[in-house]
């Protein structure tokens, strides 16, 4: 006989968005209570067609990845064709071209020395697997009690738990997950901003910290330049430099997190450009597949990986199902080769130039606290948090697909965005985010 599953009631007379409401968890969402989301029935260039009609120009770049917009016939291909040989083989004992291919000019493209790739399914994992790896290296050197992580204040890595204990404290989920995440170690966020030098005072918390502590840090892991979701905020390359060379002396093991920076979005190739430096361990993501599958990659030195290999049985301990996904693998080697072959560090500074001019008024709005902008990232900074059921709804009555999150109303559309739309999104965001301020 059938088990009975009696909380089941799902009338097939509920529309998508209804069922959508009943059953699809969102992120960062109660399914109990849970918010209406915008059906989405066809997606093109920089735009989102919803099923009622409407349509969106796209600030989003669908959380940082689709660089090259939506529905792009060159990565429509791509997917075509590797879809015709096979779609994913087991990694174990197998490999394909996609997969070689990628890894290939991931070395090529990424900081000099990061020779050795390993592939994975998400942007968290990579995470873990770049913390793995650190943890692995110092077993290998014959220094097993280097187990923990410096990390900065205001950084954000990922909802794993690995990831999440390297996020910060207070804006990511220490407080709910306390007795569970590592205790790491943290230090402040860096105070100088990104066109500052960085003084001997700004490092100070820094060098104080791994002073200290080095003989227990594996890594110090951290975004390059731009702290992403724990708080959209650009500081000094010089400080990371000044980090990078922290890390040498007291034998700390640097680990980049590009997963939101990687592929050009900060107006380098990769963030750690701006600082001229390359990290032991380097985590990418996002952008890679052009945002159209889920794949991430963890590179490493030659010297990492000699380490790591001289750890316990001589493996890397981890291997996920869909690694090296052949389809991820060939939909990524597309995407970067359009990125390299198209104009792209001429189009992101044109965003640049253009999200400054459209954004930068609304810094003399009461209840702003800044407007910054790097890159092909606009922030509005806002003193306070911004009231989602309000403001969503305006933004796309408006005809604009921005999605804000705590205090912070941000945008980072697909480089490709034409000069018509871009107009289009900065100033109907200005003009909502006006209206908004003006009736709270
Ligand atoms: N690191 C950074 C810097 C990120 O921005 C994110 C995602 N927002 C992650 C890690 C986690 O990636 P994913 O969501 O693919 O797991």
């Amino acid at each position: 006989m059938k088990p009975s599953h009696p909380t089941v009631n799902l009338p097939a007379s509920k529309t998508p968005a209804q069922l959508d409401q009943a059953i699809v968890w969102h992120p960062y969402s109660s399914i109990t209570n849970p918010a209406s989301a915008y059906l989405v029935e066809r997606a093109e260039n920089c735009k989102l067609h919803l099923a009622d009609g409407r349509q969106l120009v796209d600030g989003m770049s669908s959380w940082w990845s689709v660089i090259h917009g939506y529905n792009h016939p060159v990565l429509n291909q791509a997917l075509r064709d590797q879809i015709e040989d096979f779609s994913h083989v087991m990694f174990g004992g197998l490999t394909h071209r996609p997969a070689i291919e990628l890894c290939q000019k991931l070395v090529e493209i990424t900081p000099q020395g990061l020779d050795k790739v390993f592939l994975s399914d998400s942007g968290s994992v990579a995470v873990e697997v770049a913390m793995k790896m650190a943890l692995q290296y110092w077993q290998g050197k014959g220094k097993p009690d280097k187990t923990k992580f410096a990390c900065l204040r205001g950084g954000y890595h990922g909802d794993t738990l690995g990831a999440m204990s390297v996020c910060d404290p207070i804006t990511g989920m220490h407080k709910l997950f306390s007795q569970t995440l590592q205790k790491q170690h943290f230090i402040e966020k860096p105070h100088c901003k990104f066109h500052e030098d960085c003084s001997e005072h700004d490092l100070q918390d820094a060098r104080t910290l791994l002073r200290n502590n080095h003989q227990h840090i594996a890594a110090l892991i951290l975004e390059p330049v731009v702290q992403g979701a724990g708080g959209m905020y650009f500081y000094s390359p010089d400080y990371l430099k000044q980090l990078k060379m922290l890390c040498e002396e007291f034998h700390i093991l640097l680990i980049a997190d590009e997963i939101a920076t990687g592929f050009g979005r900060t107006g380098k190739l990769f963030a750690c450009e701006h600082a001229g430096i390359s990290p032991d361990i380097l985590c990418l993501g996002k952008a890679m597949t052009g945002g159209y599958m889920t794949l991430a990659a963890t590179l490493c030195s030659p010297s990492v990986a000699d380490g790591v290999c001289s750890s316990g049985s001589g493996a890397f301990m981890h291997g996920p199902t869909f690694m090296g996904n052949a389809l991820a693998c060939a939909v990524a080697l597309a995407s970067i080769k359009l990125l390299l072959e198209s104009n792209w560090q001429t189009k992101v500074l044109h965003i640049e130039k253009q999200l400054d001019r459209l954004l930068s008024p609304a810094a003399t709005m009461s209840g702003v606290h800044e407007v910054r902008v790097l890159g092909a990232i606009g922030v509005i900074e806002l003193d306070e948090a911004v009231d989602m059921a309000i403001i969503q709804p305006l933004f796309v009555d408006a005809g604009i697909w921005v999605r804000p999150f705590g205090n912070l109303v941000y945008v980072m559309p697909p480089f490709i965005i034409d000069d018509n739309s871009l107009e289009y999104l900065g100033s109907s965001l200005l003009d909502v985010l006006g209206r908004y301020l003006a009736n709270i």
